[in-house]
């Protein structure tokens, strides 16, 4: 049988950077076994539908490199593979349940209901239930007569479907990363499978469309893991082969706990895919990261590009325990891709771009490509390029207040001996070795190290205490510019 996994998000916002993951992790397992990708829709819940979500789940799958095989867009004898477009199968589910007496109609109204947990509160039930015991007493297919369902039914009263959960029994099952999992049944109310507004609940749907979507291994995060004896339930009531199951680890933020949005945001880490895709990350590295937040491929080597995942990824590398999202490492692996994977032609167009929406105007061509070698290895993501290369088309017009600091009483000295040996190179002399000379010979004669000089020219040039070697910099810039700005710099602060 060919391994069929699915993705199965519900669309009530933006793709969560755990959502990334779980996609990740299923893709890796379909492609590692030569399966099928599945992107299924779970919108049964209106409430919090969200119109956009869709679009930005596929679009920002899609930028990450995780090929859907089947979905919405790239329909297959599936589908269709939006629950809401799938309606009529949870009914005709949740009929044959009843007729096999697994699940029942149950008419009682909220009132109804809060009135026996209330009741049952005061008795000393500190966690009342709709179960095997108080559905006795309550409004149903089971304590009604037939004709009496009938009769309700035909009149149009609202009703739900209920599974019957059985009294006393554990559910156990094997999990791929958690190994032999158990529940007790006596923890469970009876679950509602179908709503009033005739919409199935996920447990139902999430059943329903695994089994006839002939999924074979359910990848999710272990925050579904307490669904998971309703499902096993479900599976066993229909008489079905459950799926094998695996429920990846939680990733924790950095000061302990699960990452929330919240905790996310004062930590800084961007937790939408979306902030991502647009704040100039490479999608490789994400991946790479992501691969990693949990799983590992039993060596200390820590770069692979997708189809090297794809290879060694196995569900028996996954870790059990949560997993500490490392901010600084996927700064790690952002530099490290685009220092080995970006190329200076490749980065070109999309540097112009940014330099121009920036009011930078970098027309030449021969001007751009020196700067952007001359600054490659020294950013970590490519939007750095913005703010390290400015100064290589205007004078700062004002100096950071760090670099400040570092302007000493001797600072304007020193500056201004450099300039006056500067001052001697012809203009068309002006090279990185000829500047270099006249340095060393400043720091000769005024017997200070090179920093004591460095230091003031390249905040004079850039208004930073840090950027591209300085040199070839200052060639690029010029003769006439170096020299103004530094004079500047002098002027300004003395
Ligand atoms: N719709 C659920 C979600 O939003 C799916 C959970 C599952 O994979 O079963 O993640």
């Amino acid at each position: 049988m060919s391994v069929r996994v699915r993705f199965a998000p519900s669309p009530t916002g933006f793709l969560h950077i755990g959502g990334l993951r779980t996609a990740l992790y299923n893709y890796l397992f379909a492609r590692h076994h030569k399966g099928t990708f599945v992107l299924r829709i779970e919108d049964t819940d209106q409430s919090r539908y969200v119109s956009d979500a869709e679009q930005d789940i596929i679009e920002s799958l899609e930028w990450a490199g995780i090929q859907i095989d089947e979905g919405p867009h790239k329909p297959s004898s599936f589908g269709p593979y939006r629950q809401s477009e799938r309606k009529e199968r949870y009914h005709k589910f949740a009929q044959q349940l009843i007729e096999q007496d697994h699940a029942y109609y149950a008419f009682d109204t909220t009132e109804e209901i809060e009135e026996m947990r209330e009741r049952l509160k005061k008795s000393g039930n500190p966690s009342p239930k709709y179960d095997s015991i108080t559905r006795q007493s309550m409004k149903n297919s089971l304590t009604l007569s037939q004709d009496q369902v009938q009769e309700k039914l035909q009149q149009g009263d609202e009703y739900v479907i209920r599974l019957k959960v059985p009294r006393r029994d554990t559910v156990k099952f094997k999990d791929e990363i958690r190994g032999i999992v158990s529940f007790d049944t006596a923890g469970l109310d009876d679950q509602v499978l179908l709503k009033s507004d005739g919409m199935p609940t996920y447990h139902l749907a999430n059943v329903v469309d695994d089994h006839t979507m002939e999924i074979t291994h359910v990848i999710r995060g272990e925050e579904w893991l307490s669904s998971a004896p309703k499902h096993m339930l479900l599976y066993k009531a229909f008489g079905w082969e459950p799926p094998t199951m695996a429920h990846l680890p939680l990733i924790m933020s950095p000061s302990g706990g699960k990452l929330s949005k919240r905790k996310a945001e004062t930590e800084g880490i961007p937790v939408n895919t979306k902030e991502y895709r647009f704040g100039y990350y490479e999608p490789e590295a994400l991946i790479n990261f992501l691969a990693f937040l949990g799983w590992n491929p039993g060596d200390d080597s820590e770069v692979h590009n997708m189809s090297s995942l794809c290879e060694k990824f196995t569900l028996d590398r996954v870790s059990k325990g949560g997993a500490v999202f490392n901010y600084k490492k996927l700064m790690w692996y952002n530099e490290y891709y685009v220092h080995h994977h970006r190329t200076i032609e490749d980065l070109l167009p999309q540097i112009q771009q940014m330099f121009s929406a920036s009011g930078l105007k970098a027309n030449d061509a021969t001007f751009l490509k020196m700067v952007v070698t001359l600054l490659h290895e020294r950013v970590s993501k490519v939007d750095e390029f913005v703010p390290m290369g400015r100064f290589f088309y205007e004078a700062p017009k004002d100096y950071n207040e760090k670099a400040l600091k570092k302007w000493s009483d001797q600072s304007a000295v020193l500056v201004k001996s450099f300039i006056g040996r500067l001052i001697e190179i012809a203009e068309q002399e002006f090279t990185a070795v000829a500047i270099k000379h006249a340095l060393e010979a400043t720091v000769d004669a005024e017997s200070v190290g090179f920093g004591k000089v460095m230091m003031p020219v390249r905040i004079a040039l850039s208004g930073q205490s840090f950027g591209p070697d300085l040199f070839p910099a200052m060639e690029l810039i010029g003769k006439t510019e170096c020299l103004s700005r530094m004079q500047t710099a002098v002027g300004r602060l003395g």
